[in-house]
This record gives C-alpha cells, structure tokens and sequence, in this order.
C-alpha cells in the first residue's frame, strides 16, 4: 500500500539520504523543525518500514585477517555500503522535488553523487546545469572527502 508523505517527512528522508549519521537536533536545525518532532517523524518512517535498518560503520583495516574471515560476506556488503541508514522510497508516493528548477520529479530521478551526497534531478538537462553552476562547490566537497 503505498504511503502518502508529507513535507516534513521528505525533508527528513532526503536530509537523511545525504549523510545518515546526522542527529536528529542536526536534521532538526537544518530542515528548522523541532527535534522532538524530527524524532516522532523518524520513528514513525522506521514504523512504516521506510527506514529499514541502521548499520555499523566498520573500520575494516582495525579487523584482523582471521576476524575477516569469520565475518565473510557480512563484512563485504558493509563495505559496499556507506552509510548508516538505509532510506527506501521506491514505489512509494515521495514527491521530490528537482534541486534544480525546483519542479517536480516524475518516475525515477536522475541523480547526481559526489563525495557522499546525492541530489536528484527532473532530467539530464537540470543535472548537467546543476553540476555545471555548483561545480567550484562540488570540488570543495570532493576533496573535503578525499581527506576524511
Ligand atoms: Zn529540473
């Protein structure tokens, strides 16, 4: 059954799908809702099985060789993955929004990635202008990434 959302909901996931390690006082400052709100919104998503889990971020070079093995493929899935909170919105009714031209987006998004964000996009066109006018920006972060 597909899920109705609102406003504050989509903040909330789309704040999340950039980085899933902000707290919640963190998304609350930056989407400028409460945190106790923030919090009740949260756990209502993680109710409807739109946030489906939240996974350790593991330090793979502090394992040992034979703790690696023991752990197999558990540690090879979390080592494709990067963040903490997984977000599923497919087949559900998220009305995003292009980062872009501010319309609204249909069917699949495109989306642009640089260092561990996400923007998406109506079309190539929108995409290619967004990367194009913020590309100073998208450096700036990259390399802010390389570091890390
Ligand atoms: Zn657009």
């Amino acid at each position: 059954m597909p899920v109705q959302l609102d406003e504050t909901d989509v903040a909330i996931l789309k704040s999340l799908m950039e980085d899933g390690r902000k707290s919640f006082r963190a998304i609350s400052r930056e989407i400028k809702i409460s945190t106790p709100t923030v919090k009740a919104r949260y756990e209502r998503l993680v109710n409807m099985g739109l946030i489906k889990s939240v996974k350790p971020e593991i330090d793979l070079s502090k394992v040992d060789k034979k703790s690696k093995e023991d752990l197999g493929g558990t540690l090879e899935s979390l080592k494709k993955q990067k963040k903490h909170f997984h977000v599923y919105v497919e087949g559900l009714n998220v009305k995003l929004k292009c980062e872009f031209c501010g319309g609204p987006i249909h069917g699949k998004p495109k989306v642009l990635k640089f260092a561990n964000f996400e923007r998406f996009f109506c079309c190539t066109q929108c995409r290619a202008s967004y990367r194009d006018k913020h590309a100073g920006r998208i450096e700036m972060l990259k390399e802010q990434h390389r570091k890390r």
